[in-house]
């Protein structure tokens, strides 16, 4: 959890950033004071609330995925991968929900950081994780394609890189994951619609929290 709370402090800055519309650069400056970021690393790296307001709610959020990680997987040798696979992924959720995009470049961040690792400790389950992340994609995309799609194509590359993850735990997992993913924005749209707010709903959110539900529950 120390982890969590440590690591998640850094994310505030990295999402305002990258919370731009498509094909936009990322922010070099704050829009509420004009203060502009540093160049380089610095500009990037930078703990606690990216500049004005914003809070630590991801440093918090990062802290109870990293104890609640830690306590339903115990001590197996998967657990630090999907410790650091939770900063792409929370990185992900931040930014989706601010501007509804997931930019490639951190959805193969999150395939990598927690794809090589995986593989090197189960080098047998490499075919089915590849084949569930191409069953999930190619299924996802089909439905992207439908004339009132659902889904972005954001989130048909996330959804096959989570699948491509779960996919090492074992076709149960990538059930659960996937069953708990549109469960929640089930119930998400639901709410909207009582509530009478029609607007996008991004995807991404639940499908990480679905993968987090498929890696600890089985
Ligand atoms: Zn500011």
């Amino acid at each position: 959890m120390a982890f969590g709370a440590a690591a998640g402090s850094f994310l505030p800055r990295i999402a305002y950033r990258l919370t731009v519309p498509f094909g936009a650069p990322p922010r070099t400056s704050c829009a509420d004071c004009d203060r502009t970021f540093p160049a380089g690393a610095a500009g990037w790296v930078h703990s606690g609330p990216s500049c004005c307001g914003g809070g630590h709610a991801p440093a918090v959020v990062l802290a109870l995925i990293a104890g609640a990680l830690a306590a339903l997987l115990g001590p197996v040798p998967e657990l630090p991968v999907h410790l650091l696979a939770a900063l792409p992924g929370l990185l992900l959720a931040m930014i989706d929900l601010g501007c509804l995009r997931l930019p490639d470049r951190l959805v193969g961040a999150l395939a990598l950081t927690g794809g090589i690792p995986l593989a090197l400790l189960a080098p047998d389950r490499i075919l089915p994780a590849l084949a569930a992340g191409a069953v999930v994609g190619g299924i996802y995309l089909v439905i992207a394609m439908l004339p009132r799609r659902g889904l972005g194509l954001g989130d048909v590359k996330l959804g096959a890189a989570l699948a491509f993850l779960l996919g090492f735990a074992g076709w149960p997992a990538v059930a659960v994951g996937f069953g708990t993913a549109h469960l929640l924005n089930g119930a998400i749209a639901a709410w909207l619609l009582v509530t009478r707010r029609a607007r996008p709903i991004p995807f991404g959110p639940a499908l990480l929290a679905g993968f987090l539900a498929g890696v600890t529950a089985v």
